[in-house]
């Protein structure tokens, strides 16, 4: 049986409201993206070397070297330019994002991971997309601005953080002035976010796996777990906890961690909630996901996880959640399916 709503399971003290619940009519308070405070030579100097390290790329922990300057493309199916696959209005993120208008998206093409389960492979595995200059970037992210956008959401940015950078600096001479999302796997090296120090101002950073052996079974990758846990800390360090202002909206800027339950793996749960209540804070707003349905791969029987949740597997989650300090987040149900 799948699971549905929050509501019969049992949450105790946790706050968690729905996709759909308001503070306020507003929501979102009205703020300017930080990097307007950032100078011209500060921020053309965090340009200059996220473009300078793909001369042998270590942008994200993969370290694969590839000369992406000369043309070569890394494992990440990175190269040169940025590659896009679509930019829109999005509205199925967490309140503080979503908002009322609704978030300016971005999904980028290629991913540093390899998940078998991803439900965006043809963009993050088969990298269909659309190679964009830097111009043609920045004009996007100034359309999606004047469509009433809350803020700009880059989607699996790891390994296009140069491209990214170059885009809203020149958007920023354009006119744009909503806050930088950085919607992340969190498999990202610390050297790097701190280039987006003062840039970004809410991190939606994933945390999917507590156990190496199972991250490698499923996203082919041997240290997600110890890269994962540093660049949390590290965009908690830069952004804090998501606040909400006096008129009871939503203040733009902060960490939220997104825990996507897997089947056969909600025992997760408890290193999770762990992770983030003992080395973030107990204020960190989690954003619980179960509409986990099988794609890709993960019709193969032997990966364990060809089927969708069961109610016990949400059920174990959630009173694991309402055990673990953390007050605030929020649950996205099989409703939500596919959109977040
Ligand atoms: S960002 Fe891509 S090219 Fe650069 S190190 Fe990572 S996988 Fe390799």
């Amino acid at each position: 049986m799948d699971c549905t709503e929050n509501g019969p399971l049992g949450l105790g003290a946790v706050v968690v409201p729905s996709q759909g619940d308001a503070t306020s009519p507003e929501v979102v308070a009205e703020v300017e993206g930080s990097y307007l405070r950032l100078s011209d030579a500060e921020f053309r100097a965090r340009i200059r070397n996220a473009y300078r390290r793909m001369v042998a790329c270590d942008l994200c922990p993969r370290c694969c070297g590839a000369h992406r300057l000369a043309g070569d493309t890394g494992y990440c199916g990175g190269a040169l330019k940025a590659n896009v696959f679509v930019w829109n209005l999005h509205r199925g993120e967490e309140p503080p994002v979503s908002g009322t208008r609704g978030s300016g998206t971005v999904f980028l093409s290629g991913c540093n991971l390899n998940c078998c389960y991803c439900q965006n492979y043809p963009l993050s595995q088969l990298h269909h997309g659309t190679q964009m200059s830097v111009g043609q970037l920045a004009a996007a992210l100034v359309e999606l601005q004047a469509k009433g956008a809350h803020n700009i959401n880059f989607v699996t940015p790891s390994h296009q953080v140069p491209q990214l950078l170059a885009a809203v600096f020149a958007a920023r001479q354009e006119g744009l002035h909503i806050p930088i999302v950085y919607n992340t796997s969190s498999y990202d090296e610390p050297s790097t976010l701190a280039l987006l120090d003062g840039i970004v101002d809410i991190y939606l950073g994933d945390l999917r796996y507590t156990d190496e052996a199972v991250a490698m079974q499923l996203s082919g990758v041997a240290d997600y777990v110890q890269v994962a846990e540093r660049a949390l800390i590290e965009m908690h360090r830069q952004v804090g906890d998501i606040s909400i202002d006096e008129q009871g909206r939503y203040v733009p800027r902060g960490l939220i961690v997104r825990y996507l339950i897997l089947p056969h793996h909600a025992g997760m749960a408890r290193e999770v909630f762990g992770f983030v209540s003992r080395r973030l804070s107990l204020r960190t707003y989690v954003s619980v996901m179960t509409q986990y349905f099988p794609a890709y791969k993960a019709f193969d029987r032997v990966l364990g996880i060809s089927r969708k949740l069961t109610d016990a597997e949400c059920d174990r989650v959630m009173r694991t959640w309402s055990r673990s300090g953390l007050v605030h987040g929020w649950v996205q149900d099989m409703g939500d399916n596919g959109e977040a």
